[in-house]
């Protein structure tokens, strides 16, 4: 079993539970945990924050381990953005794209093997690479981003600033040569942006976080008897006109 303790590149620079940058991200990832419910069965979930700004990452390894540096959080300037972030990573642990990643290094290889007998190693190599390997990796980064933005939703978290979070990461990349890995197997900020601001997609991923808010206010009216039902019926009318507005015109995102 894969652990992120004994991991040596992760020795010494793993933050203690205590500190206030794993305390938020622990207590985002408790939330997206919940949202899940069994979505996220047979897997030993555990994530831990990483002490190395100068990489702008986050990762999952198969079994749900998820390892957030703290050189992707300094640029993440609210819950919202670090949840759209950490929901990519759970989408990816959800999807089981570990397991698919190992399945396909073994047919990788054995394909390897026979194109090596008819072309140079090289050519081999940049083959598969160009026609097997990226797609695939690029398939898995958006379906990660789809699960992730779901989830982040229903976390209570606002979808509507996932897109907004891969698109500031590219700049990012662009800006930074030391950015890191993050996106460097990803389909460009911008077409993740796109995909995820299609009008049905965020329609979708807003009726869950609609529902988180719902879930959310019934439950502080039950501890508070000041709210009356009256007033709940008006947010509720609100926010289904605010869903009829956002399915009928395109998302201005
Ligand atoms: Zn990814």
């Amino acid at each position: 079993m894969f652990d992120i303790a004994k991991e040596v590149e992760y020795q010494g620079k793993i933050l203690p539970s205590t500190h206030p940058q794993n305390v938020l991200v622990r207590s985002i990832s408790d939330n997206v945990m919940k949202a899940m419910k069994d979505k996220g069965d047979g897997l030993n979930w555990e994530v831990v924050v990483v002490d190395k700004p100068e990489d702008c990452n986050a990762c999952c390894y198969p079994g749900g381990k998820i390892v957030v540096y703290t050189g992707i959080l300094k640029h993440l300037t609210s819950d919202a953005e670090i949840a759209a972030v950490i929901g990519h990573e759970f989408g990816h642990g959800v999807a089981r794209h570990g397991a698919e990643s190992v399945t396909s290094l073994v047919w990788l290889g054995f394909l390897r093997f026979i194109l090596k007998r008819f072309v140079m190693s090289f050519i081999a190599n940049a083959m598969l690479k160009i026609f097997l390997k990226l797609p695939l990796s690029r398939r898995m980064e958006k379906e990660a981003d789809y699960i992730g933005m779901m989830l982040m939703a229903s976390a209570g978290y606002d979808p509507r600033v996932a897109p907004k979070v891969f698109e500031k990461l590219e700049k990012l990349m662009g800006d930074e040569s030391s950015i890191g890995e993050f996106l460097s197997t990803h389909p460009s900020g911008k077409k993740r942006a796109q995909l995820l601001s299609q009008p049905k997609v965020m329609a979708k991923a807003t009726r869950l976080y609609s529902a988180n808010m719902r879930e959310q206010r019934l439950s502080q009216s039950n501890n508070n008897d000041n709210t009356t039902s009256n007033s709940l019926a008006m947010i509720d009318l609100l926010q289904n006109l605010f869903l009829t507005v956002l399915v009928n015109h395109p998302s201005p995102w």
